[in-house]
């Protein structure tokens, strides 16, 4: 594998979130499916599993992550501030949690914190620079005992993962009654930057070459990310739900990682877009964040 290279890919019959078998190609050129029936827009054909470790696990990934050290302290503290108001009082574990900064910054908050991730070098980063000792895999199929948890977060993991269903389950499991999920994952079907993109790419703008005309994403191995699944608010509220939360507050991911004169841009056009929201309930916004509490049981029984 490698980015310039050829990955493995793995073509979905049937739609992952409802597993109707509707699949409309929106972009085949790049790989753009979206099902019919609950409007799930994602990639297939995808990489597989096997292929996104790899991806995730090359030694110089997070080595920019690092770079931009302090620019990323000012993220995660904007997002410690939106969770800290709805956290559950005990323990936190942060799913494909990186090179484990945010828990560095949430562990104060917490009785305890733990953080699962696929990525080795992420892992090593996370002991030699926060002495935290992460678990190496995916949660689903690591030995937490249920109802062990009473906060747990996914930051831009769900659109990462091959079965997002399974993960939210999975979550449900591990969370103790009443607790809470923390989603965050990027809203490129709706946003604007994506409709800026798609033009620019119509207009053959050279900046644009590696976004889809039709959307406006990047196609998987064009970017620094590879995302499988491409979520609406709508989508990811449905997930949610199905699998048995309740989403208790919803907004947009205060996500950028800029310093200077870029932070004040940003952090003007997040400002502009988090009151569009507020007044019109209109996510145009690169991301969406919901919290979401567990209820007692998931809602669609044996496929959850
Ligand atoms: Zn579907």
């Amino acid at each position: 594998m490698s980015l310039n290279g050829t990955l493995r890919m793995e073509t979905l019959e049937s739609c992952v979130l409802c597993q109707s078998e509707q699949i409309e190609e929106v972009d085949a050129e790049w790989h753009f499916c979206r099902c019919s029936a609950c409007g799930y827009v994602f990639d297939s054909p995808r990489p597989t599993y096997d292929e996104l470790v790899a991806f995730y696990s090359q030694p110089a990934k997070y080595d920019h992550w690092v770079r931009r050290e302090r620019s990323r302290d000012a993220l995660w503290k904007r997002r410690l501030k939106k969770l800290l108001p709805h956290r559950q009082p005990g323990n936190l574990l942060d799913v494909g949690a990186g090179i484990g900064q945010f828990l560095h910054h949430a562990q104060p908050f917490f009785s305890s914190v733990h953080g699962t991730e696929v990525s080795e070098s992420a892992i090593q980063i996370a002991r030699e620079k926060y002495g935290l000792v992460m678990d190496r895999g995916q949660v689903e199929e690591m030995n937490f005992p249920d109802a062990a948890f009473d906060n747990v977060t996914l930051f831009h993991v769900l659109e990462h993962v091959p079965n997002p269903v399974q993960l939210v389950r999975t979550c449900h499991r591990l969370l103790r009654a009443n607790g809470i999920l923390v989603v965050a994952v990027p809203n490129d079907v709706l946003a604007w930057t994506s409709k800026i993109k798609k033009i620019g790419k119509r207009m053959g703008i050279k900046q644009f070459g590696k976004f889809s005309p039709i959307l406006g994403i990047s196609r998987a191995g064009l970017s620094r990310e590879i995302h499988l699944s491409h979520f609406t608010p709508p989508v990811l509220r449905q997930l949610l739900t199905q699998g048995g939360f309740c989403v208790i507050e919803e907004s947009i991911d205060p996500y950028y990682v800029a310093r200077g004169l870029m932070a004040a841009v940003h952090g003007a056009y997040y400002l502009f877009h988090k009151t569009l929201f507020h007044f019109l309930r209109a996510n145009r916004y690169d991301t969406i964040w919901m919290i979401a509490r567990k209820q007692k049981q998931s809602n669609t029984g044996a496929n959850l």
